[in-house]
């Protein structure tokens, strides 16, 4: 998040008409933030003008909804003060009129809010657990009415008690006007898809209403976390090992040191190129990164690595091809393991003839040194 200076003046460029109708829209933000929010807002922030950027598609303007955003709602600390769970009840997300400017400077017309985090599926007490979402479930209630046109909310029930987050689910729709639920990839390291969860499924599917997973620290992804049907370890573990070790490489520097050294990575790189855009933000937005890469992710896949074809589809390689460069991909099937071949999707792909002639071989006899 910019700062309050940085975002001031960025704004200050907004045209004067624009300028006076947020400067009421604002007022009238600031003060419903400061009455819910117990004074969250930032002091005198609630005159910064700021313009509602129009989202466009050809010539035409579009709503724009945010599904995945986050709030903390200071009043559970009342809740859980004095309990193991007090250390949880830092906030740092609370709604105030920041987040509607932040919204305008954006273009986003409606915000889906959930708190996440989840760390009261760690309450073993049934009661305390209930109290936290029902505290978050009200402040979050609180904060949509006042701000109808631009927020939506979501419940994150106790899943712990799946009962009870099939109640808490049914009074938050209901009885809150929240659209759906947030959950965690996981209760604890074990799987949602567990029967003892189905009696929150089936108040979700009863409701027909969203419900949001969102990931929860990875704490599931263990050896035990990849047991189960669909062959897990191979399916997901084997990639997710790529994917882990070449980002340790890229970040820790590895490929710094050794600048000539060539990899090449199985099964496509794993999930790297496939999700490129978040490993190449890491060290710019995640303070904790601690990088030590000198260059960014993407320009080591494109010089130092090499990954296989193994997508099994002619859109995949198109987009491997994409994110890292044909030269960059080459031809490989896993025999004699059973895979489908990946020529017809190399043949296939939406690339330049050359490209496939490169992946099919031609990266390989460089690479290699085959004589020709
Ligand atoms: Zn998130």
């Amino acid at each position: 998040m910019p700062n309050r200076r940085d975002f001031i003046m960025r704004v200050a460029g907004a045209t004067a008409g624009l300028w006076a109708a947020n400067r009421t829209f604002m007022r009238d933000a600031s003060a419903q933030g400061r009455g819910q929010g117990g004074g969250q807002g930032q002091a005198g922030a609630s005159d910064a003008p700021v313009a509602h950027r129009d989202v466009r598609v050809g010539g035409k303007r579009v709503k724009v909804i945010d599904v995945h955003a986050h709030a903390t709602i200071p009043e559970v600390a009342d809740v859980v003060k004095g309990t193991p769970l007090e250390r949880y009840a830092q906030g740092g997300r609370a709604l105030g009129p920041d987040r509607i400017r932040e919204l305008d400077k954006r273009g986003i017309d409606i915000q889906v809010l959930d708190i996440n985090t989840f760390w009261w599926y760690n309450a073993a007490d049934r009661d305390l657990a209930a109290k936290i979402v029902d505290v978050h479930d009200k402040g979050l209630a609180a904060w949509v009415n006042s701000n109808h046109d631009r927020f939506l909310a979501l419940t994150s029930p106790t899943l712990q008690f799946p009962d009870l987050a099939a109640q808490q689910l049914e009074h938050a729709v209901k009885n809150l006007g929240l659209v759906g639920a947030a959950v965690a990839g996981h209760v604890q390291g074990e799987p949602l898809s567990d029967p003892k969860y189905d009696p929150f499924w089936a108040k979700a599917q009863e409701l027909d209403v969203m419900v949001f997973m969102h990931p929860n620290n990875a704490d599931n992804v263990t050896k035990e976390g990849l047991k189960g049907r669909g062959d897990l370890g191979n399916i997901i573990g084997n990639p997710l090992e790529t994917s882990l070790f070449l980002s340790h490489m890229i970040y820790d520097g590895a490929f710094d040191r050794f600048p000539n050294l060539k990899i090449c990575a199985a099964h496509a790189g794993g999930y790297m190129p496939s999700y490129l855009g978040r490993t190449e933000v890491a060290c710019d937005v995640r303070q904790n990164a601690g990088c030590l890469n000198k260059k960014k992710p993407s320009e080591y896949l494109k010089q130092q690595v090499y990954i296989d074809s193994m997508v099994f589809s002619a859109e995949g390689v198109r987009h491997l091809v994409a994110e890292v460069g044909a030269s960059q991909v080459v031809y490989g099937t896993d025999i004699p393991l059973v895979w489908p071949d990946t020529i017809d999707a190399i043949l296939g792909a939406q690339i330049a003839d050359a490209d496939k002639e490169a992946i099919l071989g031609g990266n390989l006899t460089k690479l290699l040194r085959i004589k020709t």
